[in-house]
């Protein structure tokens, strides 16, 4: 079998951090935090390790362009549109909802990347107009490329399954040659799950590499069923691409979608409460978006006595902060 096709730009391995003010704070397990916001490209986030099989995909295709689509403030949106400046193809975004009098965050750093932006006001237009803008740049005979929502193809969730390989040989070096504390065991993998690619990866990762803990995702914005039929049938695709197919059920899939009620982006006093914390007491960055929540899941669960005592959590940071600079999110620190 040929080897995939992957370029090589994520900072990686990405750092593994303690965070024992916060453990302390919340009487808590230990917990640990995966810094995939620091990979390396343009502010980084999880899309960075998705871009690298799927620009590689492109780049074999011949694509001259990168389409995708995603909220005013997507990151991954962000990363798309830096991955294509940098190997030198066009992009155009499709964006959903309003766009803000001013560029500000994503949306600013989408134009510094030389990105056109087609916005849609109304999110049932999105579908249509994202093929319509794909057919067109086909026509124009730009061969263009489209990245799925949120990089969650079986090729984008690849980066994912070896993210899984990274942490298992950072806990084997860590056993090795490890100075500051253990990392002997991890048993819960905790991050924040949308378009299902992440999630799936991991998923797909945690059987081929044989990851003894459990791997939990704390939903955004899509129900439990949603989450694990989706992410199962996208660990199942990109096990192919692996070369052994594994049939991954929805029951395979862990996700809690208890903290999404609000909808996307809505910023409540939990994100906000989980992004202070965070700040406050360990220098650590969340978005209000994405980590926002997910720590404000994690940071529940604990309250409720989920975890045990003797049990070592891992947040697994995906990124986002570019998002705090949005107007839409200045009430973070009202
Ligand atoms: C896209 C994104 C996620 C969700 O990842 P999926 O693979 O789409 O489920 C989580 N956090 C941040 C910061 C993101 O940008």
């Amino acid at each position: 079998m040929d080897p995939i096709p992957r370029l090589h730009f994520a900072h990686l391995p990405t750092p593994i951090e303690e965070l024992p003010r916060l453990s302390e704070a919340l009487g808590g397990p230990r917990i640990l935090v995966k810094r995939d916001d620091q990979t390396g490209l343009a502010f980084g986030g999880n899309k960075t390790r998705k871009l690298e099989f799927l620009v590689a995909e492109a780049q074999e295709q011949g694509a001259q362009m990168m389409i995708s689509a995603g909220a005013i403030q997507s990151n991954h949106c962000r990363q798309t549109a830096a991955a294509a400046a940098r190997y030198g193809m066009e992009c155009t975004l499709v964006l959903t909802g309003e766009m803000p009098p001013k560029p500000t965050a994503n949306i600013l750093l989408d134009q510094l990347f030389g990105a056109r932006i087609v916005n849609v006001a109304d999110r049932k237009d999105r579908d249509r107009i994202l093929q319509e803008t794909f057919d067109k740049a086909t026509t124009e005979g730009k061969k263009p490329y489209l990245v799925p929502y949120g990089g969650s193809s079986s090729t984008g969730a690849l980066g994912y399954a070896f993210a899984m390989e990274e942490l298992m040989m950072q806990m084997q070096d860590f056993r090795s040659f490890g100075n500051f504390g253990s990392l002997e065991r991890v048993d819960w993998i905790i991050f924040g799950t949308s378009s299902g690619g992440t999630h799936a990866g991991l998923v797909l990762g945690q059987r081929v590499f044989g990851f003894k803990g459990k791997v939990l995702g704390i939903s955004i914005d899509e129900p439990v069923e949603w989450l694990q039929k989706n992410v199962s049938a996208l660990a199942t695709a990109a096990s192919e691409r692996l070369g052994e197919r594994i049939a991954f059920a929805p029951a395979d899939v862990a996700a809690n979608a208890d903290y999404c009620a609000p909808g996307y982006g809505v910023l409540t006093e939990a994100e906000r409460e989980a992004v202070h914390m965070c700040a406050s007491l360990e220098g650590l960055l969340l978005d209000p978006v994405y980590t926002g929540r997910a720590a404000a899941g994690m940071i529940d669960l604990i309250r409720k006595g989920f975890f045990k005592k003797d049990e070592t959590v891992l947040f697994w940071h995906t990124g986002g902060q570019p998002a705090l600079f949005a107007e839409k999110y200045a009430s973070i620190v009202e």
